[in-house]
This record gives structure tokens, C-alpha cells and sequence, in this order.
């Protein structure tokens, strides 16, 4: 059995970049992943679906330019980006189900305007008094823990429409969760973690570049790098540890080294034996712990057909099975590509549906913004991360109401030669890939102070 001074148990960006660190520290490392490939929640398909090649992003795609973490490793990588197309009118439907074009401000009443402006001016508050790495030290943790985002939303304002634009970018186009299932705390520390709630309400920062040739490329080029140290097909299903360090099995084969490292979803921990067990707090702190849901959607059309009536290809509807839509033609690509996202119980609803039903109904959602143009693609990709064991849902993982101020400070503590991480622990970047630099970094940088101590 070879003895390595790391093991690294998952080959998403959180590992990767750990062990690429911890690599150029000159520490002896291994990656073992479970897949036949590198990327986790990062995944780049290319299908000819539409008669040429086509690239799709099926996981993760978007860069913000608060992402530094991100995008210093992208130039250290050497990976080009690109702006998102969004030239145009966008379009919003609001409770009447007619789509509106907007440039500037919302098409809602003055009154609804207002009031969202006043929302997102508390929220910007509350996001800039807290670290969102350490959410549970807000003045008012507890109580904003104890109650759900949506309760939160009607102590604070008496506009429905107002608080139902506010849920949806915190609910189904971040959390994915309703806006009644995760605390207001947790929506605090989602826009914390980005920087201000303001900025998630803007798809230029949240969503403005892409990596040339997919996200994906980040995990395909630390992993060419790394070489031989990362090791496919490598589902990691018990861990002996002592305080000197791990003996790590993979069906009759075993790693052993003096740290471990586990960098998959909180929820994924759970797969893995440990002998001894993890302290009852480590398993609890993970069980109130669950992944949001959202489906992806994309649809290719000969052109992008919307451009050539004044809009961008942005769209969105608190009411809409697709809450949100975007153009997702990548650079150089003369067809037109929109993305659409289903989510949290739009997502329960349609993953009842068999594949044709479901295809019809979100065409149809995409009409409704789009025209009669929309029901017709030449290419279509869903993306539905919840059947995946290795993963379990997207975009990432957040706690039940209270866990947060409970359980919160948990999830990065080390138990012996283990630590634990991955996006849905980050502070700043949480559930981003941004936040799996982050924590990456963190964690080579812990393990190399002590190596060296
Ligand atoms: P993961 O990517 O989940 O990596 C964990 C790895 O561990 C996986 O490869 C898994 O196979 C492996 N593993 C698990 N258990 C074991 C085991 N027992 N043994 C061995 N290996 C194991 N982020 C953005 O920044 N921008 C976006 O636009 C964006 N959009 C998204 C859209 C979708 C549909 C999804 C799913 C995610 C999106 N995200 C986005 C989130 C982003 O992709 C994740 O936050 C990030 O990739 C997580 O990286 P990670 O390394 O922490 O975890």
C-alpha cells in the first residue's frame, strides 16, 4: 500500500485545487474519484443533436467579476472568458401571465417598484453586516434562522408581487428551494456571499462571462496537471483513521496517507464509513443539510431568433414554470441558444412527467416569453442533477430553518487528520464554483502550514 501525505477524496474544482496547491507545495498527493471523469458539478457535453456539433453547459457556466478566487485561477490556467450576450430588452411576466419588455426598470406598478427597491436596500444591509463565512455571528442570527425567508418577506412588506420578485432570486434562481423551506438567515448569507443581495439581482455581474470552451475546462486543466496523482472510478466507501492518519478503501484496493482530505457535497459525506465514526454532531449537522432542486434546459434554434426583435434573451416570471431565461449562445456559435431553469417544486412537478410531457410543457413555458418560435428546437439538453448519487440536486446544499446557527460552524471543523469542504461550506462564493476555489485554497493552505510546522 502506498502512503501519500495527502489523499483527496473527489476530483470537483474544491479537490482539485487543493490538491494542485498542496502538489506544488511538494507534497505527496492522490485525487480518487468516484466518476469516469473530473468536474463534478462542472460538466461540458458536446452532442450533434442539431446535425454539427454542439456544446452544452451542463452543470455549472457563469463567472461573476467578484469571483476573484475564479478568475485568478482562470488566468493562471490560461482560460479565455467571454461576455454573455445581452444586447436588447429584456422581458418580465408578472401576475397578469403577458410579457413585458423592459430596458431599465421592472414593468411593474410604481407601488410594486418601490417596495422591491425598499426590500433589496434591507437585505443589502443585513448582507453587508455579516461575514458570510460566519453567518450564525449576525446580530440578529438566531431569529432570522428561526424563521423562513418567506415569513421574513411578509413581516417586511405587504406587496405580493414585490415579494414574490425578492423570493425568486433568492428561492428558485439561487437556493432553489421555496422560499418557505430555507431560513432568512440562510438568504442573508446567499447574498452575503455574493457580495450584496443587489448583485444577485443583477444577471450582469451574477451571470457575466463564460469560460471558453465550458467551465469544465478549470477541473480538465488541474487535472492535467496533476497527472497520474488524479485516479478515476475511484468511489471511496470507508475511511479507518486515527489521529496519525487514514487508511482509505476502494473496493479491495486501500490508500493510506497522514491527512484526508473529503471534498464532496455535504450530503455525499454520508456514503462514506467512517471507522471510528465521526462524533454525532458531524452526522447530525449533515443530516439537516439537503440539496436544492432545478432543472436546466436548453434549446438550440437555427438563429437566435430574439435578437432580431430588440431583445437580449433575458426572461423572467415569479409565476412561470421557467422562472428565468437567458441567451446562452456560446462565442462563435451562429445558432441560438436559450437556457431556462425549472425549480424547486416546478421541478417536483415536472420531474413526474414523462420525457415528451415534460419537453412540451417547458417549450411551452419558453413561449410565453419567446412567441411560437420557442416550441420548435433544433437541439434540446435537460440537465437534472438530482439522479445523480454522486451529487443529488443543484446547485448546491443548505441547511433547514435553524441549522445554520446550530450546525453551521460544523461542516469545515477537521475531525482528526480530516477536512471537509466543498462550495456549499464557502463563505464568500458559497455554492459557487468560485466558493470551491475558495475553499480549495483554504484547506491546501491549512494542511501545508501544519506540514511544515
Ligand atoms: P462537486 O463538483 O460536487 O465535486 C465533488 C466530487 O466528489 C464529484 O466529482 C463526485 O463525483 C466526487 N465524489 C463524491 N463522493 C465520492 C466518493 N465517495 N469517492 C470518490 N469521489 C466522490 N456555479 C457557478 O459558479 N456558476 C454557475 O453558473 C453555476 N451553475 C450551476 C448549474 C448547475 C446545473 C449545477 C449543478 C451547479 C452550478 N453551479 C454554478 C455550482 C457549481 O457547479 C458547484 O458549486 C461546484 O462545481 C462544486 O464543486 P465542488 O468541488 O465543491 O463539488
Amino acid at each position: 500500500m502506498n502512503t501519500h501525505d495527502v489523499i483527496v477524496i473527489g476530483a470537483g474544482v474544491t479537490g482539485l485545487t487543493a490538491a494542485w496547491r498542496l502538489a506544488e507545495a511538494g507534497q505527496e498527493v492522490v485525487v480518487l474519484e468516484a466518476r469516469d471523469r473530473v468536474g463534478g458539478r462542472l460538466r461540458t457535453d458536446v452532442t450533434d443533436q442539431a446535425g454539427a456539433p454542439a456544446s452544452f453547459e451542463i452543470g455549472g457556466q457563469w463567472v461573476s467579476p467578484d469571483q476573484d478566487a475564479l478568475i485568478s485561477l482562470l488566468a493562471e490556467l490560461g482560460l479565455p472568458t467571454y461576455p454573455r450576450h445581452r444586447d436588447g430588452d429584456s422581458l418580465y411576466v408578472g401576475r397578469d401571465r403577458a410579457a413585458r419588455r423592459f430596458a431599465e426598470d421592472l414593468p411593474v406598478s410604481p407601488s410594486t417598484r418601490a417596495a422591491i427597491a425598499e426590500l433589496t436596500k434591507k437585505l443589502d444591509e443585513l448582507a453587508a453586516a455579516m461575514d458570510p463565512a460566519r453567518p450564525w455571528e449576525l446580530a440578529d442570527a438566531r431569529h432570522l434562522d428561526s424563521i423562513s425567508l418567506r415569513t421574513w418577506l411578509e413581516e417586511q412588506c405587504d406587496d405580493a408581487e414585490a415579494r414574490d420578485n425578492i423570493a425568486l432570486y433568492l428561492g428558485p434562481a439561487m437556493l432553489t428551494k421555496p422560499a418557505h423551506a430555507f431560513s432568512a438567515l440562510q438568504a442573508v448569507q446567499m447574498a452575503a456571499s455574493a457580495g450584496s443581495f443587489s448583485n444577485l439581482l443583477d444577471a450582469d455581474v451574477i451571470l457575466d462571462r463564460r469560460v471558453v470552451g465550458g467551465l469544465q475546462s478549470v477541473p480538465i486543466e488541474l487535472a492535467r496537471r496533476l497527472g497520474d496523482r488524479v485516479r478515476l472510478g475511484q468511489d471511496v466507501t470507508h475511511v479507518a483513521w486515527t489521529e496519525e492518519g487514514v487508511v482509505v478503501h476502494v473496493g479491495d484496493d486501500a490508500y493510506a496517507a497522514r491527512r484526508l482530505v473529503v471534498a464532496v457535497p455535504p450530503t455525499v459525506v454520508r456514503r462514506i464509513r467512517f471507522t471510528p465514526e465521526l462524533p454525532a454532531e458531524q452526522r447530525i449537522a449533515r443530516e439537516h443539510q439537503s440539496f436544492g432542486l432545478v432543472v436546466k434546459v436548453q434549446a438550440m434554434y437555427p438563429t437566435p431568433f430574439w435578437r432580431a426583435d430588440g431583445l437580449d434573451g433575458t426572461a423572467f416570471g415569479p409565476y412561470e414554470l421557467v422562472h428565468e431565461a437567458y441567451d446562452n449562445t456560446p462565442e462563435g456559435e451562429s445558432r441560438g441558444v436559450l437556457v431556462g431553469f425549472v425549480s424547486d417544486v416546478n421541478a417536483d412537478a415536472v420531474g413526474a412527467l414523462d420525457a415528451e410531457e415534460r419537453r412540451e410543457r417547458i417549450l411551452d413555458a419558453l413561449a410565453t416569453y419567446f412567441g411560437e418560435q420557442a416550441r420548435h428546437p433544433i437541439a434540446y439538453v435537460e440537465s437534472d442533477w438530482q439522479h445523480q448519487e454522486l451529487t443529488g440536486g443543484a446547485y448546491g446544499t443548505s441547511f433547514d430553518l435553524g441549522g445554520l446557527t446550530r450546525w453551521g460552524h460544523v461542516l469545515r471543523q477537521p475531525v482528526g487528520p480530516i477536512e471537509f469542504g466543498s462550495s456549499d461550506v464557502a463563505g464568500l462564493g458559497f455554492q459557487h464554483v468560485d466558493g470551491a476555489v475558495r475553499v480549495g485554497t483554504e484547506i491546501a493552505a491549512g494542511l501545508g502550514a501544519r506540514a511544515t510546522a
